[in-house]
């Protein structure tokens, strides 16, 4: 009755939720440490709580369509111009934008080994094929040598990676750009951008603009704190972006969700806060690593891969830890004996470390 390559499709596993761990282990909500899906341990900017209170009354009236005030704030950040802009429920809803305006049944998509779930059910839902490359890490002559005898439609490179926490170098990902035909979209998806720091790492949108086919994707819902408002941003030549309009359904991104946009933008001394919590804590998360002799992926976000040997298993390290109340992300489903554990506050990072011990 439905389309045949809806088959195997599995619907996106998303990190387990606080209520869930409530529910079935009857542990108080307040006891609950997720470190499951890198959100910001420390929230949103204050602003954004306070200018949504002040503006409830929004709810009753359809959002800006235009959403003239959030492509103002990104252009000042970013240095574009809002024809470059196209604003998601998500930079999930922008990768769907993308995939209805490239795929179709018998396109392609090419990827690194271990990346963002997304790429895939998209490209599923439209019965494109998905093509790998033998690294997670984003390796050019791997990309480029799919590129040639594959011929994808689109090409994902995410950086840094989601994930496994690593990243590609500019010259690598312009290299990789470089490589692909001009009816190939390449896709940079940098949900994670705020937290590099490593300027040979360091992407912006702008570097991307002048390509005919290449989109940056960014979201609000990582460094920004926002990932309960769903708000993220592709940016491109305008020549992209207006067709991506095309499958743009109107009023996308509800009133309040612009309007908390617009204040995170303006509050830079919270972001900063964020990283700058998160480098600390990422130390920490390296020496728990090195004293139990746990192999871990160099990271550039706000989370954190261990690969465990086979003397361990991942799904029943994150099954034990989530009946005491802290919920990781297990990567079993991802072909990995790993765990992705987000940074967390530094008391949530120690509950963290003291569950993880008893496990090991
Ligand atoms: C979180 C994430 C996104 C999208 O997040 P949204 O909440 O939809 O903006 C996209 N790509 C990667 C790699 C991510 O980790």
């Amino acid at each position: 009755m439905f389309n045949d390559y809806l088959k195997d499709i599995k619907t996106y596993e998303a990190g387990k939720p606080i209520e869930l761990v409530v529910r079935e282990f009857g542990i108080k909500p307040q006891d609950v440490v997720k470190l499951a899906s890198n959100e910001n341990p420390l929230g949103c900017s204050p602003k954004v709580a306070e200018a949504i209170a002040k503006n409830a009354y929004k709810a009753s009236l359809y959002p800006d369509d235009s959403m003239y005030e959030l492509k103002e704030a990104l252009c000042k950040r970013f240095g574009i111009e809002d024809k470059n802009i196209i604003i998601g429920a998500g930079s999930d809803q922008v990768l769907e934008f993308i995939s209805h305006v490239k795929l179709h049944k018998g396109a392609k998509i090419l990827r690194s080994a271990v990346t963002f779930a997304m790429y895939d059910i998209y490209a599923k839902q439209f019965g494109a094929k998905i093509v790998k490359t033998p690294s997670y890490r984003h390796i050019v002559d791997e990309f480029k040598e799919k590129i040639e005898s594959e011929k994808p439609d689109i090409v994902y490179i995410c950086t840094p990676n989601n994930p496994t926490g690593d990243a590609t170098p500019k010259k690598d990902v312009l290299s990789i750009i470089e490589a692909a035909p001009k009816d190939t979209l390449v896709v940079v998806d940098c949900a994670y951008m705020e937290y590099v720091e490593d300027e040979a790492y360091k992407l912006e949108p702008k570097d991307f603009i002048n390509y005919e086919n290449v989109i940056y994707l960014g979201t609000f819902s990582k460094a920004y704190g926002l990932g309960g408002m769903r708000v993220g941003y592709g940016i491109a030549n305008e020549n992209i972006i207006s067709v991506l309009y095309k499958v743009r359904p109107p009023f996308n991104i509800t009133s309040l969700s612009l309007l908390a946009a617009v204040e995170a933008s303006k509050d830079k001394a919270f972001v900063q806060k964020s990283v700058e919590l998160n480098r600390k804590e990422m130390q920490r998360y390296i020496g728990f690593a090195e004293e139990n002799g746990i192999e871990y992926i160099e990271s550039f976000t706000n989370f954190i891969t261990y690969l465990f040997d086979e003397s361990r298993n991942s799904s029943k390290i994150a099954n034990s830890l989530m009946r005491k109340g802290v919920i990781i992300r297990d990567l079993a489903s991802y072909g990995l004996n790993a765990v992705r554990i987000t940074i967390g506050t530094e008391v949530q990072n120690s509950r963290l470390f003291e569950v993880l011990s008893q496990e090991l």
